[in-house]
C-alpha cells in the first residue's frame, strides 16, 4: 500500500526518511531543487536518539570519524584578546560538520532511491488514489503519497497547507554562514566577537582544512526573497560592510564570495499538524526549532526515521502512520523549541550585556557546570522503536 513515495528536500531529514522507505520496501524519489547536494553550514550535534538511528543506518562509525573536534567557545575583543571561554567538550554527542553529515546520508541512501536534482515540485493534488504532482521541468508524474523535507521555507508546506507566514515566528535575528580563510580562527575554537546586537565568528575545527564564518544581527523582519542569494549577501553587507573591527573585513569578503553562503532569519516553525491527507511533513518543514537550539539535524533524523518506521509498521497505511507519527514526535519537538536565553548570549543587545556575560562566562563555577551539563544525556522522553514492517 502507498509505495511510490515522493521527498522533496534532499538534506539530512530528506535522506534519512529516503533511506529508511528504501529499507522498507517502499519505492522513494527524492527531488531536490539545488543541481547538488548542498555542503553549506557549520558543526550540527548528533546526539541521544539520533546517534542510536544513524547506527541502525550503519553510519555512526563514519560520523565519528568525520567528527570535529572543537573545544568550546571564546569571546574576543576587537584587538582578539580573549576574554571568556566555554568549555563545549561533550561525551554524548558527536559534532560534525553539516555539510559532511549530508553527504553520508547520501552514500546510505543510494540504494533503491531515485534522485532529481534541479527540480521543485510546482503543483500538486490530492485524490482518494494519491497525488499528481507537476514539475517545474519534468511534467507530471502520479505519486502515493508525498513528503516535504525541504526545511524553513518548505515548498510543500505552502502548497499544501498555505502561506507560511501562517507557521513561522521569527525570533528577532538573521544570520548567516559561509567558507572563511582558515587562518583566521584558532584551531578547535569557535571565536566570537561581538558589537551590540551583532556578532560575527570563526569556526575552526582542528581537523578540517576549511574554516567557517558565522554572522548572527538582531533586525526587525526585512522585506527580501530567501531564494536570492545575492541579495541576502547585499544585506549581510549592509550590516557589517564598513566594519573594520577585529577580523570582519576579511571574514565579510570571504562569504561575500562563497557560492554555499546560507543566510535566513532565525524563525521557528510550529504546525497543530505536520500532515494533511496523503502529504505530511518532517525536518525543519515542520517544527524548525532554529539554528540557536542546535538541535536540527538531530530532531530531523529522529523524526525522518519514525515516520518512514510509521509507515512501515502500518503497512503504507498513511492515515494511521501519520497520527503515530505526531504522537510519537511531537513531545521531543516541543522541548527542543524552548531554546532559553541561546541568542541573547551570543548576541547581548548592549556593551553593558556583553560585559555582564563575558564576566559570568569567567567564573569557574560557570564553566564547570556548562561542561557538565553538556556531558550528562539529555532526558529522552520515549525509547526509540523499532519497527517491524507489517506483512
Ligand atoms: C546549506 C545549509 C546550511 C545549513 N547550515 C546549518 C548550520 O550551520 N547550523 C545549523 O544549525 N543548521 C544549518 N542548516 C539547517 C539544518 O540543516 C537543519 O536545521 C536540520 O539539519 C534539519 O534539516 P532538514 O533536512 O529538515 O532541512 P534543511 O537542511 O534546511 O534542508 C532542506 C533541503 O530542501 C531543499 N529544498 C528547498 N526548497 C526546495 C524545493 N522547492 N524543492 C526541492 N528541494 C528544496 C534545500 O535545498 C535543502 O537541501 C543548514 C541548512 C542548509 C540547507
Amino acid at each position: 500500500m502507498n509505495e511510490r513515495i515522493l521527498i522533496s528536500g534532499a538534506s539530512v531529514a530528506g535522506l534519512t526518511v529516503a533511506h529508511w522507505l528504501a529499507r522498507y520496501g517502499f519505492r522513494p524519489t527524492v527531488v531536490e531543487r539545488a543541481p547538488r547536494l548542498r555542503p553549506g553550514g557549520n558543526g550540527v550535534d548528533v546526539r541521544d536518539h539520533a546517534v542510536e538511528v544513524a547506527e541502525r543506518m550503519g553510519i555512526m562509525p563514519s560520523i565519528r570519524a568525520s567528527a570535529t573536534d572543537v573545544r568550546g567557545m571564546k569571546f574576543v575583543d576587537a584587538a582578539d584578546r580573549t576574554v571568556a571561554r566555554l568549555d563545549m567538550a561533550a561525551a554524548t554527542e558527536v559534532e560534525i560538520m553539516r555539510g559532511d553529515l549530508v553527504a553520508l546520508l547520501r552514500h546510505a541512501t543510494d540504494a533503491g532511491v531515485e534522485y532529481l536534482f534541479h527540480e521543485s515540485i510546482r503543483s500538486l493534488v490530492q485524490d482518494d488514489d494519491g497525488v499528481t504532482v507537476t514539475f517545474e521541468h519534468a511534467g507530471s508524474r502520479h505519486f502515493d503519497l508525498v513528503i516535504g523535507a525541504d526545511g524553513m521555507h518548505s515548498n510543500v508546506r505552502e502548497l499544501a497547507f498555505g502561506p507560511e507566514s501562517q507557521f513561522l515566528r521569527y525570533k528577532d535575528h538573521y544570520f548567516a554562514f559561509a567558507d572563511a580563510d582558515a587562518t583566521l580562527g584558532e584551531n578547535r575554537w569557535v571565536t566570537m566577537y561581538n558589537q551590540p546586537g551583532r556578532m560575527a565568528g570563526i569556526y575552526r575545527s582542528g581537523n578540517h582544512a576549511q574554516a567557517k564564518a558565522y554572522f548572527i544581527f538582531r533586525s526587525t523582519p526585512l522585506r527580501y526573497d530567501y531564494r536570492d542569494v545575492e541579495q541576502q549577501k547585499h544585506l549581510l553587507g549592509q550590516v557589517f560592510g564598513g566594519d573594520t573591527s577585529w577580523r570582519i573585513k576579511e571574514l565579510l569578503a570571504g562569504a561575500l564570495a562563497d557560492p554555499d553562503f546560507y543566510f535566513d532569519a532565525l524563525s521557528q516553525v510550529h504546525m497543530p499538524s505536520w500532515s494533511t491527507g496523503r502529504v505530511a511533513l518532517v525536518g525543519d518543514a515542520a517544527w524548525c526549532a532554529s539554528p540557536a537550539s542546535g538541535t536540527g539535524a538531530e530532531l530531523a533524523l529522529v523524526g525522518a526515521y519514525r515516520l518512514a518506521g510509521e509507515l512501515a509498521s502500518a503497512g503504507g497505511d498513511h492515515r494511521v502512520a501519520f497520527a503515530r507519527y505526531q504522537e510519537g514526535h511531537r513531545e521531543l519537538v516541543n522541548k527542543k523549541q524552548q531554546i532559553g536565553p541561546n541568542v541573547r548570549l551570543m548576541v547581548p543587545k548592549t556593551h553593558g550585556g556583553r560585559w555582564i556575560r563575558d564576566g559570568l562566562a569567567r567564573l569557574p563555577i560557570l564553566r564547570a557546570m556548562s561542561a557538565v551539563e553538556r556531558r550528562l544525556p539529555s532526558k529522552a522522553p520515549r525509547p526509540l522503536s523499532d519497527y517491524v514492517p507489517a506483512r
